[in-house]
């Protein structure tokens, strides 16, 4: 086949022609499919999974918290008729990484490539959000979903086989994953103490996890400085879709809107402005991305994290360096 293939080659030589150039050409469909993660107002959110077909099996990039989205991602397997070779966890948020455990109960072969950033939450991030949701139980006051969200996230956190990475990622570089070629980028202290976001070459995508949520940035975890250089770096891959940790996957265009708002955000948070002002001027900068109908939620969102992480020094000394134990 292969001497063939020269023989012809070598005679269309010879005529003074060449091959036609064949275009590279995957053997699967390279393009991504998107399982969006969803967010009700009387839960936590599921982060968006991405799910890329790759020669040795599917690449699921996070696995959302609640089963209902896992679920999905299992009926796109067997459906598909492949395995899952492999998770790419963006970040250690459990919206992100709480399916893990459930993916790889049906194809324990999966691997999962993220960055070390767990080890920290593992002692910092988690026992304490694990202490508040203690107390939250035990006030009586939590509702029946958010009781059932804190015990989704107990168990998660637990189960830290299937948290840390068993392929870990501590530079940005080309990797192959399944048999399919991906560039993997690392982001220091962004949305986390180290995100992961992914570019792929062929079919022109960023997959940006957290360093991009549509209707609010979730600065839970975030460091202003390196998130604002991560999105610099986003913007300098030649992307012409880019899939955001929650939200409708944007052009180039939405998401050059999207980081001047964040870049206004930030701004305001690091002027002497009222807070309502920078809420404001969020809910105004980014309206195109807020559903209709959860602006008093992102403003509470926003409120939240221009009082007590953009605006608290003890927030940027926790965020802005390795996390550990408090
Ligand atoms: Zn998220």
């Amino acid at each position: 086949m292969i001497e063939r293939t020269l023989a012809v080659a070598a005679v269309l030589a010879a005529c003074g022609g060449s091959p036609p150039a064949a275009p590279a050409r995957s053997a699967y469909d390279p393009e991504p499919t998107v399982i969006a993660g969803a967010f009700p107002a009387d839960r936590g959110p599921d982060g968006n999974s991405v799910i890329l077909r790759a020669p040795r099996g599917l690449i699921v990039v996070d696995t959302g918290r609640h089963t209902e989205h896992q679920d999905k991602l299992l009926a796109f397997a067997r459906q598909a008729g492949a395995p899952i070779a492999a998770i790419v966890n963006t970040h250690w948020h459990l919206d992100h990484t709480g399916g893990n455990a459930e993916l790889r109960a049906v194809h324990p072969g999966a691997e999962i490539i993220a960055t070390r950033a767990v080890e920290g939450a593992l002692v910092g991030f988690f026992p304490k959000g694990r202490a508040q949701g203690e107390a939250l139980i035990a006030s009586g006051k939590a509702t029946p979903q958010q009781i059932a969200d804190i015990k989704l996230g107990r168990s998660a956190i637990d189960d830290t086989r299937n948290l840390l990475p068993t392929r870990p990622i501590a530079q940005s570089g080309a990797a192959d994953i399944a048999g399919r070629r991906l560039e993997l980028h690392v982001a220091p202290f962004a949305a986390t103490e180290a995100d992961l976001w992914i570019y792929d070459a062929e079919t022109k995508t960023v997959i940006a996890g957290d360093l991009v949520v549509a209707e609010v940035p979730f600065f839970d975890s975030g460091c202003p400085e390196g998130w604002r250089a991560a999105l610099g770096e986003i913007a300098a891959t030649p992307f012409v879709q880019l899939i955001p940790g929650h939200g409708e996957p944007m052009t180039r265009d939405a998401f050059a809107r999207w980081r001047a708002a964040f870049d206004a955000l930030l701004d305001c948070a690091a002027s002497p402005a009222e807070v309502a002002t920078c809420v404001a001027g969020w809910r105004t900068a980014a309206a195109a991305f807020i559903a209709a109908g959860g602006e008093a939620r992102i403003d509470e969102y926003t409120t939240y994290y221009v009082t007590d992480i953009l605006r608290s020094p003890a927030a940027h000394e926790r965020f802005c360096h390795p996390l550990r134990a408090e």
